[in-house]
């Protein structure tokens, strides 16, 4: 879709764990082209909302709209697998990769799984034929991030960042429209932070949308067009990341507690 169309409509979202309101009521809007910082205290509700709009979870409330061909279409109720086909892909909080395999069949194999739950260790059972496409495109997709020249090496032999960089490869499989990344910068360095705020930069150059939640205010400050701010499962204040970070209702979560 043209940049500055509406993506992603999320609804009065709500998700209830028995008496825990884990997403309440949450509004948002992402467009396409954008940079989408969903960012919050631990236990906002953010990898819930991600699990929302993945279909991973089921919501007790609301709606969420995606951009499917010239209309928004509801998505929630769909498989996870249905909504990935859609064009929307995540990478999950922890890194969830298979050390001792390479980044290659790390990508192909995540490939696969789109969608799908649980960890299959390999591409036994694919035909042939299904194995050589998974892996033509897990090669394209290493290029596509910089990780070429890595692909034989052990999944598990790379630094941190070179991981987090994997996992997006795997996500990008299929070239989804939008990405949900789930703490991609945590634990990195600060030039492996530099190297993802660049990849992520350029994946926008190439009309991929991103919503990301993340912890470190300057890598979310520099890189973001907008933030929406969770706290106790509830938005407390979305704009432009100048304008969030004077809140006082976000500068209460963050400092007050
Ligand atoms: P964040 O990612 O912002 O740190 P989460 O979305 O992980 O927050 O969690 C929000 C709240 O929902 C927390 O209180 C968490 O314990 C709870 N929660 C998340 N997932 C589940 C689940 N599957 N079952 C029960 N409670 C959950
Ligand atoms: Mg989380």
């Amino acid at each position: 879709p043209p940049a500055g169309e509406p993506l992603l409509r999320v609804e009065k979202a709500r998700k209830q764990f028995g008496g825990l309101v884990a997403v309440n009521d949450v509004s948002f809007e992402l467009q396409a082209g954008e940079i989408v910082g969903l960012i919050g205290p631990n236990g906002a509700g953010k990898s819930t909302m991600f699990n929302l709009v993945t279909g991973v979870v089921p919501l007790t409330g609301g709606e969420i709209r995606f951009r499917a061909g010239d209309g928004m279409r509801r998505i929630d109720g769909l498989a996870s697998r249905r909504i990935a086909s859609l064009g929307i892909a995540r990478s999950f909080q922890h890194v969830q990769l298979l050390p001792a395999m390479s980044v290659l069949e790390n990508v192909a194999i995540g490939a696969h799984l789109r969608g799908r739950r649980g960890i299959p260790s390999s591409l036994a059972g694919l035909n042939r034929a299904e194995e050589r496409m998974l892996l033509q495109e897990a090669r394209r997709q290493l290029e596509r991030v910089g990780l070429g020249r890595l692909m034989h090496e052990e999944a598990g032999s790379l630094a941190l960042g070179q991981q987090r960089i994997l996992e997006i490869a795997r996500a990008l499989c299929c070239d989804p429209v939008l990405l949900l990344l789930d703490e991609p910068a945590a634990g990195l360095r600060y030039q492996e932070k530099q190297a993802l705020a660049d990849l992520l930069r350029r994946l926008k150059g190439e009309g991929v949308s991103i919503l990301l939640v993340e912890h470190d205010m300057d890598f979310v400050m520099n890189l973001t067009d907008r933030l929406v701010v969770m706290e106790f499962g509830t938005k407390i204040a979305e704009g432009l990341p100048q304008d969030v970070q004077r809140n006082e209702a976000v500068l209460e979560a963050y400092l007050g507690g």
